[in-house]
């Protein structure tokens, strides 16, 4: 049976971000590190979207970044400024295009093409069996996502569910330089549903419908409304290029309680999605570079510890849309009509005073939250 230091399980975002921190910091050149996947990761499988303050380093391998938005309901539309933030968007196939090149220089890293069934933390060393073979490590870093966790606990659970049509339209209908982080003048039907658009030009764009909800829809109804968005937009005559659909769990519940002395889960399986948002990318830079600094100080992955108190906001937020679905709209369109952008984002990578928190929380609907912090509290 082989054995290596560290074993990753998936090799998606969050592992491979992982590793390139553990070969930027050249600290882990004599540790032998293996990924498993049955994907080979070459495919445009998803694009990343996030917003950021000033460069950052992914920008040279970022796709297309915006410097305005909009948000849009039924009653306004807001045009906004970013500056000093971007919108920056990345294609999958890039980032692991750029990552694995990068590994492939490294001996003492390798990836196999197989399909994980099961792992166990022993007391000699964590064994990981595939379909085909066995495995021992040291550390595991474990990026599969089980859904029945968060399903089977006392969280609420909703989805962030989409299908996104990369569209080319015969008129000029887009509005190159803003992207539309929200439209919310798309029939609710009782859930939080909204269209976003990603713009490359005035006739080409990724719209994708969007919602925060329990249950997923048929694709019909997905690209009814798709197709509805674009005749309204007055596009009747457009050709789909590619599709993409996605549904990105939306839970506070403690992934990382379920981590061992050598077992650490990752990525949207170790609880680095945004809970309230759903966005990964930006929460997976610097949690890969929290754990790759523990790495180099701690042993015992049981000491990592990841709640603060953005996690006991968005516990409130799903609170709400868990029992009022519907109140998605009324929500964000009040946090974007009376915060600024920055602040909202600022808010969003967790990076505020609590004077901002307040300032972000006061924007939105007090009477829901009152209720939520209320319920919570008794
Ligand atoms: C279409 C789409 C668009 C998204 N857009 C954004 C966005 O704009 N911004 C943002 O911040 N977030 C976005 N997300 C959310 C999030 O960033 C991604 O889901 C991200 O890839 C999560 O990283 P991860 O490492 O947790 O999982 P993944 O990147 O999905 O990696 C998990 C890996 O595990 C592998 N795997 C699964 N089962 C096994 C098994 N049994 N054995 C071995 N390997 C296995 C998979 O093949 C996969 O490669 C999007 C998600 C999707 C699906």
């Amino acid at each position: 049976m082989k054995h290596f230091h560290y074993i990753f399980t998936g090799s998606g975002l969050s592992a491979l971000m992982t590793v390139y921190r553990m070969v930027v910091s050249g600290k882990f050149d004599d540790k032998s590190i293996v990924l498993i996947d049955p994907d080979t990761k070459e495919s445009n499988d998803r694009t990343w979207c996030f917003w950021e303050n000033g460069t950052g380093e992914w920008d040279a391998i970022a796709h297309q970044q915006w410097d305005s938005a909009f948000f849009i309901d039924n009653s306004f539309t807001k045009k906004m400024m970013l500056a000093p933030y971007h919108y920056k968007m990345i294609r999958g196939a890039d980032f692991y295009r750029y990552v694995k090149g990068m590994i492939a220089q490294q001996p003492n890293i390798t990836f196999v093409q197989q399909k994980v069934i099961d792992f166990t933390d022993t007391p000699l060393h964590v064994l990981v069996k595939t379909e085909t073979e066995s495995y021992t490590c040291n550390k595991l870093f474990n990026s599969i996502y089980n859904p029945m966790l968060p399903a089977k606990s006392k969280y609420p659970l909703l989805q962030q569910h989409f299908i996104g049509w990369f569209v080319k339209t015969k008129k000029p209908v887009f509005e190159a330089d803003a992207v539309t982080f929200m439209d919310f003048s798309v029939p609710q039907k009782g859930n939080t549903r909204f269209m976003y658009v990603l713009p490359f030009s005035e006739t080409e764009a990724l719209v994708e419908y969007t919602l925060f909800s329990h249950n997923l829809l048929e694709t019909q109804e997905y690209e009814n409304a798709i197709h509805q968005y674009l005749e309204n937009l007055d596009s009747n005559d457009y050709e789909v290029i590619e599709k993409e659909r996605g549904s990105i769990p939306m839970t506070c519940y403690p992934f990382w309680k379920n981590n061992s002395k050598n077992v650490v889960h990752i990525g949207s399986a170790g609880g680095w999605t945004k809970a309230s948002t759903g966005y990964t990318f930006k929460n997976t830079t610097k949690k890969s570079e929290e754990l790759v600094a523990f790495l180099e100080q701690g042993t015992d992955f049981t000491k990592l510890h990841q709640k603060n108190r953005f996690w006991f906001y968005d516990s409130l937020l799903l609170d709400i849309l868990y029992k009022k679905n519907e109140k998605g709209g009324t929500i964000f369109s009040a946090m974007f009509r009376n915060a600024p952008p920055q602040l909202i984002f600022k808010f969003l990578d967790e990076e505020t005073t609590f004077a901002q928190d307040l300032k972000v929380i006061w924007a939105c609907p007090k009477g829901l939250f009152i209720k939520a912090l209320v319920q919570r509290l008794f």
